[in-house]
Parts: structure tokens; C-alpha cells; sequence
């Protein structure tokens, strides 16, 4: 058993690591105040080849594998959770569902622009009446000649407005099968399509850096050919597309916590009260191995899950269980990190207090805590 990063991968995080700390930490909390996407570090990210990661070379990606998505998604989310989401939804739900299941087509027409961060791509899933119950999709689309005629809407979906993004890719119902039971399937929206319309971005608790918007479809027509894959298959697409984006919001999650130890470790050191740095008091102290213990077991948690999908072998119920203890690792590490920050941690211009209200989400995005718990114990059979 080998938890170290090999050389190539080492390379990876370092170079990430790097660009975090020089060029999204200095500007990062200003584009959160204004609400501001930051047009530029996507753009940087692109030429550096983050968003071609998992992708083959073969689709103009760097040929690297999950894995490496989720080290750049770690060393990102240590700094800023906007500039991460962004990636990490641009990759895993914005580009894979095409990468993975589209014709050559579709692969051809798409993945360039997708591939280099030039343009983006989202996922519509989540619908106003829900999130958690999937399958209860209300959006529809009928064949007309060939054509699509989508109707319906879907809340909450990360990149979906900004000037580069190109593409959406909606569930809707296409039509019943035996039992009366719903088929669901997966459909390509080019950004700009008649009926298709983007609301004004929402105004969030945490990742202000970050775009979503509510989408709209009023008899919009896209062609029959932008079906992605099999008709009927939307359901276990997104069920499969959302199983490895977990990993990925889990080595996310385990970036945001040990954001918060780094800041509290240099925090520690520099602040002082009766007299003595609160890094020599004891109750800081303790604070702070909690809090390195949390993001450690966080990404050992990501790391088994991420070796079992590499490997080929079943890994929903690991996948599951690294997105549940990354999220509490961050929740909690984020509470604590502002703690010990005292008054300056309730303020805009120290980063913990970002990580404060950027941790939440995590138990909410991709699948809510109590999915998860869902998840698992699915998987012990219960
Ligand atoms: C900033 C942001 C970005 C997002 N980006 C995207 C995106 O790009 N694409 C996309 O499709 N979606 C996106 N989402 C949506 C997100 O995935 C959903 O919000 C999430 O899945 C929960 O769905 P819901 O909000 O409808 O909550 P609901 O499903 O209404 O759940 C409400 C509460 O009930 C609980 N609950 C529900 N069912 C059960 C049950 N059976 N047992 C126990 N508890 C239950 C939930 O855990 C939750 O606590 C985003 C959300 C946010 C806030």
C-alpha cells in the first residue's frame, strides 16, 4: 500500500500549489466581495491545462486521470473554493458527461473549447421541486421531427451563465416506460438557444466567486443528434457522472481544511495574548491537531476512493463516504480556524472567514449529507 504521490503527480500539486498562492490568493477575496467571476485565473487554469486533466490526449486533454483532477481540485481548494468549484464543475459535470458518453460527434463539436478552459460547460440536473429525489425530474422533451422540444427548468447550476459558457446538459423526461415508470435522458443545450434562458446570477451565502444561475426552457429546439448517448440512459448517466464527481468535491473538501490549518498554523505563531503567542496555549494547540487530523483523514478518504475507480473496481459506497468526511472535515475546520482567529476571523479580509462560509455548501452540493448516509448504507444493503 503506497499513499505518496508518484513524481508526475508531485509535480502536479506543486505547480498548482504554486499558482494558488501566487496568483489566485493575492486578487481572489476582492472578486468574492464584488461577486465578481474571475475571468482571468479560469483563462490562466486553461492554458496551464486543468480543465484537460482526466481527458486523453487523443481530445486535445493532458492524458492524466481523475486523480489528477481531484490533486489540482486539493491544492486549489486549500486557497479559494470559487476558483476550485469552478474547475471542478467545469470538469466533472460540465465536460465528462460528454467525454464519457457522447457520439464523436458530439465529442468533436465540443470537447476543444472544453478542454482548454476556453469555453465552458454545465450540468442541469437539480430542478426547483428538488434536488435529492432525481428521479422526480419534471423537465420534458419531445421529439418534434428532429428536433427536441425542451420544456421545464433546473436551479442552482455552477457555470451556467458566464460569457464562455457554451453548452448545458439537461435530464428530462423523453418519455414512459413499461409501469408508467419515467424515461429520463440526457440532452446537449448550446448557450444562445431560442427558449433557453439564463435568470440573473443568485446571491449566495459562500462561493461568490462562482456562477449559478436558474435556467429556463420555453419550447426551446435543439437538434435531435444533441441526445447525448443512449436515449433513456440520462438517469445512469448522471448517476455514474455524479459518483466520480463526489471524489472530486471530496478532494475539494479536503483542500478548504487544510486551508484552515495553514491559516491557523501562521495565525499561531503570529498572534499574541497574556504575553505569548496563542499558538503556545495548549487549547490552540489541540485545536489545531484536530483540525490536521480531520483534513488528513479527509484525503486518505479520497485517496481509497479515487485507487478504487482508478483500479476499475466499484467505488460508490467510498466515493460516498470521502465526500461525508471531507464535508464535516471542512465544516468543522472552518468553525475552528475562524475560532481561533478571533474578531479578524468575522472579517472579509482574512481568508478563514471565506472558508467559513464556503464549507457549507459542501454538505449541501452534489449530493446532501444525508444522500450520502443514504448512499452507504444503500450499500451494506439496507
Ligand atoms: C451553489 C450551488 C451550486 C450547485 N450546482 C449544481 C449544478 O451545477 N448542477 C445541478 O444539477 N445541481 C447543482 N446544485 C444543486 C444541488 O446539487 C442540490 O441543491 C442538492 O442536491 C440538494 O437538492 P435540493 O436543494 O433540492 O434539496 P432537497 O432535495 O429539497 O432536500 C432538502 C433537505 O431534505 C433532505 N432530504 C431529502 N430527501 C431525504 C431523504 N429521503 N431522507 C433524508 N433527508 C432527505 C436533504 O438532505 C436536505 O437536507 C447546486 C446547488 C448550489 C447551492
Amino acid at each position: 500500500m503506497n499513499l505518496d504521490l508518484d513524481d508526475e503527480q508531485e509535480a502536479l500539486r506543486h505547480t498548482v500549489e504554486d499558482f494558488a498562492r501566487k496568483e489566485v490568493a493575492p486578487v481572489i477575496g476582492g472578486f468574492y466581495e464584488r461577486e465578481e467571476f474571475p475571468y482571468d485565473l479560469v483563462a490562466k487554469m486553461g492554458r496551464m491545462g486543468l480543465f484537460g486533466l482526466p481527458v486523453s490526449e487523443e481530445h486535445g486533454g493532458m492524458g492524466g486521470d481523475y486523480t489528477a483532477l481531484c490533486i489540482a481540485l486539493e491544492e486549489l481548494g486549500r486557497v479559494d473554493s470559487s476558483v476550485a468549484i469552478t474547475l471542478e464543475a467545469g470538469v466533472s459535470l460540465g465536460l465528462m458527461p460528454i467525454y464519457r458518453f457522447g457520439t464523436d460527434e458530439q465529442k468533436a463539436r465540443w470537447l476543444p473549447e472544453l478542454v482548454t478552459g476556453e469555453k465552458l460547460g454545465a450540468f442541469g440536473l437539480t430542478e426547483p421541486g428538488g434536488g435529492s429525489d432525481a428521479g422526480a425530474t419534471r423537465t420534458t422533451a419531445r421529439l418534434d421531427g428532429d428536433e427536441w422540444v425542451i420544456n421545464g427548468s433546473k436551479s442552482f447550476i455552477t457555470n451556467s451563465g458566464t460569457d464562455i459558457t457554451s453548452v448545458v446538459t439537461v435530464t428530462a423526461i423523453t418519455g414512459e416506460r413499461e409501469g408508467g415508470r419515467k424515461e429520463i435522458s440526457a440532452i446537449l443545450v448550446p448557450s444562445g438557444t431560442p427558449g433557453f434562458t439564463v435568470a440573473p446570477k443568485y446571491s449566495k451565502v459562500g462561493w461568490n466567486a462562482s456562477d449559478t444561475h436558474e435556467l429556463s426552457f420555453d419550447d426551446c429546439r435543439v437538434p435531435a443528434t444533441n441526445l447525448l448517448g443512449e436515449r433513456g440512459r440520462g438517469y445512469a448517466q448522471f448517476l455514474s457522472i455524479l459518483d466520480e464527481g463526489r471524489i472530486a468535491i471530496a478532494a475539494l473538501g479536503t483542500g478548504l481544511a487544510q486551508g484552515c490549518v495553514d491559516e491557523s498554523v501562521r495565525y499561531a505563531h503570529e498572534r499574541e495574548a497574556f504575553g505569548n503567542p496563542i499558538g503556545s496555549y495548549q487549547a490552540i494547540q489541540f485545536k489545531i491537531a484536530e483540525m490536521e487530523t480531520r483534513a488528513h483523514t479527509s484525503r486518505l478518504a479520497w485517496y481509497a476512493a479515487a485507487a478504487k475507480m482508478q483500479a476499475g473496481k466499484p467505488f460508490k459506497k467510498e466515493a460516498a463516504i470521502a465526500k461525508l468526511v471531507s464535508s464535516n472535515a471542512a465544516m468543522d475546520n472552518s468553525r475552528d480556524g475562524t475560532q481561533i482567529f478571533g474578531g479578524y476571523g468575522f472579517m472579509n479580509e482574512f481568508p478563514v472567514g471565506r472558508f467559513y462560509r464556503d464549507a457549507k455548501i459542501l454538505e449541501i452540493g452534489e449530493g446532501t449529507s444525508e444522500v450520502q448516509k443514504m448512499l452507504i448504507a444503500r450499500q451494506l444493503g439496507l
